[in-house]
């Protein structure tokens, strides 16, 4: 079970920070986000949040983190769940390999460690899905570690404060960064709020672009707000411009239910159920074309076929943007080939039974307000 309550908030005077330290603890505690994964001290809690944040918004994240746990309330339950009813709790949150690691790391933890997440950054690492940085957010913020997590963010705010330039990615700027970090985390109590802190003061003071060195607790001891141009550091990244690509799908219905099609092994989101794709350049996608693919496809006469609209998504490094089709089925087998792969037929009011991606909840959005 969850253990809600009021987190540790012992604070260090000592060590490198000393004012440093105090300025930035002091801001926290007055203006940090109430997020729920902050309430509670519970490690398998704040693993499933650390996994689920990444590369998702803290507002995405927010509900579906309760429903998960509403659902998975502790290792055991999550440990002993299936594959897809664990996708289906992840359907819209992308990156569904995450999903599977955290399937993958409750069991581990429930055969390795007798049901206990262990405390120590280096056994929390030989876990499936847990790099560097989740290894060291849980073991500071649950177990109190002195561990320093660095994000995007605490590493913009040390590259900053002590005018680090480069890549923090990657390379020796990111190597520096890291030692820094660890000079700073307390190590007689509060590491987890700390490294709490830092991040924070990246999400909501020390932005990419326009950093609010006026509202920053540090500001009087930052070397780039000293120097008067913040957003030089921490430097040039390595560009990540993600690969534009365009799709065509068929919403098809018959007697009130949706064609859906699970993606086979090396397909990506591998196992999720989406609405078909079909092999039409988009640009040459009309009404009379996607009929005829889908009739030739999986032998379906369709009536009333028309393009509904488009909705774009991203997986990985590729924009993708869906032209989506809709069309009633009046003719044709009960379902198509098993050749053509794995099929179901859902009413959308059961879409959330399936583990599905995020496009085809975008899609079938569409669908509701046609
Ligand atoms: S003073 Fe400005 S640049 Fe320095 S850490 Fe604060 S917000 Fe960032």
């Amino acid at each position: 079970m969850l253990a809600f309550g009021p987190m540790r908030t012992k604070t260090t005077a000592g060590g490198i920070g000393g004012d440093r330290h105090r300025s930035l603890l002091a801001w926290y505690r007055r203006h940090r986000r109430d997020l729920p994964w902050r309430r509670t001290r519970d490690p398998y809690a704040i693993l499933v949040s650390e996994l689920m944040l990444q590369q998702t918004r803290v507002a995405v994240v927010e509900d579906r983190w309760r429903r998960f746990l509403e659902r998975f309330p502790d290792v055991e339950a999550l440990a002993g769940a299936s594959a897809d009813d664990v996708l289906a709790l992840w359907s819209g949150l992308g990156y569904y390999r995450r999903a599977r690691q955290l399937h993958a790391a409750a069991r581990a933890i429930r055969d390795r460690h007798g049901g206990r997440v262990p405390a120590e950054a280096a056994r929390l690492r030989e876990l499936p899905g847990v790099g560097a940085y989740t290894a060291a957010a849980v073991a500071s913020i649950a177990f109190d570690r002195p561990e320093p997590p660095v994000d995007g963010n605490a590493a913009r705010v040390l590259a900053r404060w002590f005018r680090l330039r480069g890549d923090a990615r990657s390379g020796p700027a990111a190597r520096r960064l890291a030692r820094r970090a660890a000079e700073l985390v307390p190590r007689d109590g509060g590491a987890g709020e700390w490294n709490q802190a830092l991040m924070e003061l990246g999400a909501l003071v020390c932005l990419p672009r326009r950093p609010r060195c006026g509202a920053c607790p540090v500001a009087s001891s930052c070397g780039a707000a000293a120097e008067g141009r913040p957003e030089r550091y921490p430097g040039p990244g390595r560009a990540t411009r993600p690969v534009r690509e365009s799709v065509v799908r068929a919403a098809l219905e018959r007697n009130g239910r949706w064609l859906l099609r699970r993606n086979g092994a090396g397909e990506t989101p591998e196992g999720l159920f989406e609405f078909p794709a079909l092999p039409c350049p988009s640009g040459r996608a009309t009404p009379a074309a996607v009929a005829r693919l889908v009739e030739r496809r999986w032998g379906w006469r369709v009536e009333d076929c028309r393009e509904l609209g488009t909705v774009r998504h991203q997986i990985l490094a590729r924009s993708i943007l869906v032209r989506v089709f809709a069309a009633r089925v009046v003719a044709g087998p009960a379902m198509p080939p098993r050749s053509a792969g794995t099929f179901r037929r859902v009413a959308l009011s059961r879409l959330s039974e399936l583990p599905v991606s995020g496009a085809t909840l975008k899609i079938a959005r569409l669908l509701a307000r046609r």
